[in-house]
């Protein structure tokens, strides 16, 4: 028998925001704790690395369903592409020091 149950990972939604999450905050793609600003933005350590691999690569993703995938700690590898667009939202025009 299949329960739908993710490897028995129960989805922690409202848990985890509530504002004392250290002095950086929290990550503004997946929520995860930010280790810093990079690239104009709060990330932790997985989106900023993600980031600049794919800038740097110039690499295109696609995204299998509306655009507009929840990307969390949990999900974030599952849309790069969702990823990737929020990464760019997320620094708005900081764009002075990345070239
Ligand atoms: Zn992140
Ligand atoms: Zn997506």
């Amino acid at each position: 028998m299949t329960d739908k149950l993710v490897n028995g990972v129960k989805q922690a939604e409202s848990s985890s925001k509530s504002g004392d999450d250290g002095e950086n905050g929290a990550c503004l793609i997946c929520g995860d704790k930010a280790t810093g600003k990079h690239y104009g933005a709060s990330s932790c350590d997985g989106c900023k690395g993600f980031f600049r691999r794919s800038v740097r690569k110039n690499h295109v993703y696609a995204c299998r369903f509306q655009r507009a995938c929840v990307i969390n700690k949990d999900k974030r590898n599952q849309c790069r592409y969702c990823r990737l667009r929020k990464c760019f939202s997320g620094r708005h025009e900081e764009g002075s020091c990345s070239k």
